[in-house]
């Protein structure tokens, strides 16, 4: 009897606890994947088995994806080494298809097939990475041997303009992987999340008190400056930036980092960082290094042809560019 009620009593304090513990409005998981610490936040009810499915799913993404080792693109990229063809993966054909249709409408700043030189510059690996800028005799001919993917030939396989391209989507397939991470949170019932991979994210839904809210970073700020300005996120956006402040090494008191300029083949010098508000991850993310590599004169033209109309633009001199659509969304802008 004695045991019984006490028993009960543990339950009732149990019950008690729980009862007092406050059930958190927003519950953040992170996974590390896509080389970085991709962040889950969600506002709905997590059951434990969605956070492994997640996982697997980047797991093979990340695979399927990777320009080098076993999966789908890196097989492809062994055939391209030596023809100019080969059969196109099923599992790659979307995302080659929208990569190729984001090439040709930013006029080719942003190109995917550019990786053979993304891997002179050391920018493919840190274990490759450099102290100094590889020769110019290497550059260039890197640049004048790579096909464009802009001249792409897409179907059951795929027809580029000459042998040895190196497909790299490292410039768009991090909004991909968001946008497939949010189709499968979303197939499982959830409705209100933020997917945030390193800064890069897209959101469905709200808080429940209030609008998902986000900052975008500043380029050279750090401690109370590091955000440049924040803003709300409505269902469905992705916000993606791409700067000069990711991938770099100084030489000789300049900086050389990791967006290259397909026109010359050396990183891109009008902007020190670029973001996109679109609501495809996909789009948002290749756009935005389109934008870093357009800079401040070419920025408006871009985005356009594009179909970008909220963009952000911070040129080399710190100046800021932004779309008045985007102006007005932004809070905190100097
Ligand atoms: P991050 O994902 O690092 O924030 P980006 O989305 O701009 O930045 O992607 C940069 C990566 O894309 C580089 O590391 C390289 O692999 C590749 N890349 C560099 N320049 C270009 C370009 N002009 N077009 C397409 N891909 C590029
Ligand atoms: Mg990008």
């Amino acid at each position: 009897m004695k045991q019984a009620l006490i028993a009960l009593a543990l339950c009732a304090l149990l019950a008690w606890a729980v009862w007092r513990e406050p059930v958190p409005l927003v519950q953040h998981r992170e996974v590390f994947a896509l080389g970085t610490l991709l962040q889950l936040s969600v506002a709905d009810p997590l059951p434990p088995p969605l956070l492994s499915k997640v996982q697997a799913e980047l797991r093979a993404f990340e695979k399927r994806w990777s320009p080098q080792g076993d999966g789908e693109l890196a097989r492809l990229n062994a055939l391209l080494a030596s023809q100019p063809g080969a059969p196109l993966p099923e599992a790659l054909r979307a995302g080659i298809s929208a990569a190729r249709d984001a090439c040709l409408s930013s006029d080719g700043l942003f190109d995917p097939a550019m990786g053979a030189l993304v891997q002179i510059w050391g920018f493919d690996d840190e274990r490759n990475f450099r102290s100094e800028p590889p020769p110019a005799s290497a550059i260039e001919q890197a640049l004048s041997a790579s096909p464009s993917l802009c001249a792409a030939e897409l179907g059951d396989s795929i027809k580029l303009t000459g042998i040895g391209a190196r497909l790299d989507f490292g410039a768009s397939a991090k909004g991909r992987a968001v946008d497939e991470i949010i189709a499968l949170l979303h197939r499982h019932g959830i409705r209100n999340a933020i997917v945030n991979a390193g800064g890069d994210l897209r959101a469905i839904g709200r808080r429940p008190d209030r609008a998902w809210r986000i900052g975008i970073r500043h380029p050279r700020g750090d401690g109370p400056r590091a955000v440049l300005a924040s803003l709300d996120i409505a269902d469905g956006e992705a916000v993606f930036s791409s700067g000069d402040y990711e991938r770099y090494f100084l030489h000789e008191g300049r900086r050389y980092h990791h967006i290259i300029d397909p026109r010359d083949g050396y990183p891109a010098t009008g902007s020190q960082s670029a973001t996109v508000l679109h609501h495809s991850a996909e789009l948002a993310d290749a756009a935005a290094t389109a934008l870093f590599v357009a800079g401040p004169d070419r920025a408006a033209d871009i985005m356009q042809r594009m179909g970008v109309g909220l963009w952000l633009l911070v040129d080399a001199e710190g100046g800021i560019h932004a779309s008045a659509a985007m102006r007005e969304r932004l809070e905190g802008l100097p």
